[in-house]
């Protein structure tokens, strides 16, 4: 199915594209396009105007920024994947963006644009929330940061105002060790998480001093898994504590059923994975 008629400007500077935004309410970034452009063949959406800021210069880069790496919006889930950088500082969002579709959406498809998409099912939302990023909002107005924490807001909806750009996120580097797993809708990695859940642990002394645990697939966005963040800090990262803080992973959290599992079997898997995220993210801290 075609889209309906809308506008198409692809303007070449950051301030010429917060214009269309500020100047057009109906209008729509498009970075990828890998879920913008679906949508609109489908109908389900159909913005007035697409401002497609992928002829922008210099928001293709991952850069080491001292105390943070910086991710700029027109970086493809495939540079996240196999960036030496966000390896080291953020192993979960790495895995998250090399588990994202496939090579084609990978090649073509953003980070930014995953994370503001906000899809309950996405990959790389779990990732930043575990990394503890920042994201970067830019429009007419100036820029704001914007914690992870507070970004996803529900399903499809991040905290972004409509004329407002994910110019890049910022993961800081806090040592410690992260991982993301899932079980994707086809088997194994592949596709939208049914669910998964992504780690960040940092230890001290034989004594988990700080962590983040995020979920995706299984609430109504991707979340903080609080009840397990509150289990595993302070403890001894052991099989035990692992087991302690995946039992309370979906403490507070609206579990939804929906066409690939039973709100039972999310619950389920929202623990198994939070265990094997616990276990790989402890490996390399
Ligand atoms: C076949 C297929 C398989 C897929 N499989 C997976 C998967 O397994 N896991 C997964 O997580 N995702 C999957 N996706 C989605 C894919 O990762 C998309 O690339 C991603 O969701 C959106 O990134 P994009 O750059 O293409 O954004 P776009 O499609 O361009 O935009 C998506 C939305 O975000 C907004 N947006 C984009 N960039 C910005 C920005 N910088 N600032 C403000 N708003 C912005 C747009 O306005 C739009 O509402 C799949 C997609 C396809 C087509």
């Amino acid at each position: 199915m075609y889209p309906r008629e809308f506008d198409y400007v692809a303007p070449a500077s950051l301030d010429e594209a917060l214009d269309a935004l500020a100047a057009n309410p109906g209008a729509k970034v498009m970075s990828g396009g890998m879920s913008l452009l679906p949508l609109m063949k489908m109908r389900l959406f159909s913005p007035e105007m697409v401002v497609d800021i992928g002829r922008i210069p210099g928001l293709d880069d991952i850069t080491d920024q001292e105390d943070h790496i910086a991710i700029g919006a027109l970086v493809r889930h495939h540079q996240t994947a196999t960036s030496a950088l966000v390896a080291e500082h953020a192993a979960a969002l790495a895995e998250a963006a090399a588990y994202t579709g496939d090579n084609q959406v990978r090649r073509r498809g953003t980070t930014c644009g995953s994370l503001a998409h906000a899809d309950i099912a996405a990959d790389q939302p779990a990732g930043a929330l575990a990394a503890g990023a920042t994201m970067v909002a830019a429009s007419k107005n100036g820029k704001r940061e914007i914690a992870a924490a507070d970004f996803f807001v529900d399903t499809l909806t991040s905290a972004l105002e409509p004329d407002e750009i994910l110019v890049g996120i910022r993961i800081p580097k806090t040592g410690g060790g992260s991982a993301y797993d899932k079980l994707g809708r086809r088997g194994g990695h592949s596709d939208y998480a049914v669910a998964g859940a992504a780690a960040w642990v940092r230890k001290s002394n034989g004594t988990v001093e700080d962590a983040r645990i995020a979920l995706t697939g299984v609430g109504t966005k991707p979340m903080l898994a609080a009840g397990s963040m509150e289990a595993f800090i302070g403890s001894d990262g052991s099989a035990a504590a692992i087991a302690a803080a995946a039992d309370r992973a979906t403490e507070g959290v609206t579990v939804l059923e929906d066409l690939y599992g039973s709100e039972a079997y999310k619950a389920h898997l929202a623990r198994v994975f939070v265990a094997r995220a616990l276990e790989q993210a402890l490996a390399r801290a």
